[in-house]
């Protein structure tokens, strides 16, 4: 089994007693299981060799011995730079097919299905993917298998781990870490990867957004009658509101559903949310290459971004809103892009509230969880060159805000706090970035969740709950420092409200336990912090030191001795 509660997980979704077969039938020839941690060259700083590098590196050598292997990134950018970087090392002849290929959500089927052949027929030797080949997708099965950095769970490395693996002969899968905080703690603690039990799956049956499609679903297949049951939900209320949208429609004591549209197209079994982009070349007839989601459209196909596909580059010249196209062309450039996004969180409903520490009440610090609307802003985006990461240029944007309603934990420093911090306002500000940056990692180990289920943000505690919230404020102090002009904020934060909330509209259940485990949250991080044997703070505990102020793990470490007590 892949996740460790499957009995659990089906009982709630069913509502129902069900039976688990947890034998395994699938063969097992030799493995090797290689943890890789790239060499600090800046002890200082903190700076590892880059994970994406190495791992190309690694890749490389396993192709040059005509090893079937298959790379794994944990961002379709990252994948696109990962072929770009095994396509340049492995020049196909003119004429003939390419033989490492990428692999990911935004390829259109056709593609897809032809490189899934490739890779079982042996033709093609090399393949980036996403976690798009993680699960399900017959590929037969290969020699090596390559990570670029923890894919977040327990559960995902095995699978991406299992690509490898003949029935005779052996196989080898790495892991190359990056300097996150999680990928440094499983490669010094390999114990936990190979001890713990994958992760329980966290589901909220009753989050209105699934539950919604899912009765859109049903009544598509059979109207919804009076006495039909969904768990603990008023179904009548929910139906007579989708009659009202104009979904359904009410005859006698049955709700039918009344749209042309296939309900469960604009269902997917992996994001909650769809509303996708065409991405069409226009370089000569134009033709579609991909498509791409509206969150992700936002910071991969806005104008002037480079949009990588297969390991081409293409310029961005149009995107459509209105008709949900991008019109790119084919370039040839040394640089990628990357969005610089401002993330702004408004708190709509308290669930819960109370002091920071139990103990001792007057300590100028609360914990709160409830229901947040975040709000997030491309504001522009940098140019980054290949191989060197250098940053090479940037431009301002203006896009629409993207809003989501979840939910959230949040932990409020007081003025008194704030006040009472002997440091510059920049100081206390990259403090508050790097604390978060530090609480954000250990959430995700306690709750053994993946990293992109949740996001992170900082802002003024507004007066009361609903009030108008302030300018957006940048999602990491990383994007407060980018020069050029693009928003830089140095505005000085009184009460900040630190967020950590669920990644997906209406939440998944992270934010109650995180406000109960609040204080183990904080010793956890504080341990992290203060453990770290950089100098000044690293991209291991508080975040790479250039993004930050000088003083910048000091000062988180003296905001979680005020907070802890
Ligand atoms: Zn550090």
């Amino acid at each position: 089994a892949t996740i460790a509660n499957p009995g659990e997980l089906a009982e709630r979704l069913i509502e129902d007693e069900v039976e688990v077969l947890s034998a395994n039938g699938a063969p097992a020839a030799e493995k090797t299981f290689v943890f890789y941690n790239p060499p600090v060259v800046n002890r200082a700083l903190g700076i590892r060799r880059s994970y994406i590098n190495e791992s190309s590196r690694v890749a490389q050598e396993f192709l040059k011995h005509d090893l079937q292997t298959m790379v794994f990134a944990n961002s379709r950018l990252h994948t696109e730079i990962l072929l770009t970087y095994l396509q340049q090392a492995n020049p196909h002849f003119p004429g003939t097919p390419e033989t490492i290929r990428g692999y990911r959500g935004g390829y259109l089927p056709h593609e897809r299905r032809e490189i899934e052949r490739g890779l079982r027929e042996g033709r093609i030797r090399g393949v980036v993917s996403t976690s798009a080949l993680e699960l399900g997708i017959d590929v037969g099965s290969l020699d090596a298998t390559v990570m670029a950095g923890y894919p977040g769970t327990i559960a995902a490395t095995g699978q991406r781990a299992g690509r490898a693996g003949r029935r005779s002969g052996s196989s080898c899968a790495v892991m190359v870490a990056s300097s996150a905080p999680l990928d440094q703690f499983i490669v010094r603690h390999p114990d936990y990867f190979f001890g713990n039990t994958p992760e329980h799956a966290f589901i909220q049956p009753d989050n209105l957004e699934i539950l919604i499609n899912h009765l859109k679903c049903a009544a598509f297949e059979l109207p919804i009658a009076p006495e039909d049951r969904f768990g603990e939900v008023d179904v009548q209320d929910l139906c007579a509101r989708l009659a009202e949208a104009g979904y359904l429609h009410r005859a006698g004591e049955h709700y039918h559903w009344t749209q042309q549209a296939y309900p469960a197209d604009t269902v997917s079994l992996r994001s909650v949310t769809s509303d996708n982009f065409l991405i069409i070349d226009v370089t000569g007839q134009p033709e579609v290459i991909g498509e791409v989601d509206f969150p992700s459209a936002l910071t991969t196909v806005h104008e002037k971004a480079i949009y990588l596909h297969g390991g081409e580059q293409y310029h961005v010249e149009h995107l459509d809103f209105k008709e949900r196209k991008a019109y790119v062309k084919r370039v040839d450039v040394d640089y990628y892009t990357d969005a610089v996004r401002y993330t702004q969180v408004r708190v709509l409903e308290v669930a819960d509230q109370a002091r920071a520490s139990e103990a001792r009440p007057e300590i100028p610090a609360a914990k709160t969880h409830g229901d947040v609307l975040v709000r997030s802003q491309v504001v522009g985006f940098k140019k980054i060159k290949f191989f060197t990461n250098e940053n090479v240029g940037s431009g301002k944007l203006e896009l629409p805000e993207n809003e989501m309603h979840t939910t959230s934990y949040w932990l409020t420093l007081e003025r008194a706090l704030v006040e009472s911090l002997p440091f510059s306002i920049s100081e206390r500000q990259s403090g508050m970035f790097g604390l978060l940056h530090a609480m954000e990692s250990v959430a995700t180990l306690l709750l053994m969740c993946d990293g992109r289920d949740l996001g992170t943000a900082i802002g003024e505690r507004p007066p009361a709950p609903g009030a108008q919230a302030e300018a957006f404020l940048p999602a990491s102090m990383k994007e407060a420092s980018i020069e050029d002009g693009i928003g830089a904020t140095s505005k000085e934060i009184f009460e900040p409200n630190l967020y950590l909330f669920d990644a997906y509209p209406g939440g998944i259940g992270f934010s109650e336990p995180l406000y109960r485990t609040h204080e183990l949250l904080l010793a956890k991080t504080r341990e992290l912090i203060a453990g770290c044997g950089c100098e000044s703070g690293c991209p291991s505990c508080v975040g790479p030191a250039g993004d930050l102020a000088p003083r910048a793990k000091e000062a988180a470490l003296a905001i979680l001795g005020k907070v802890c007590g």
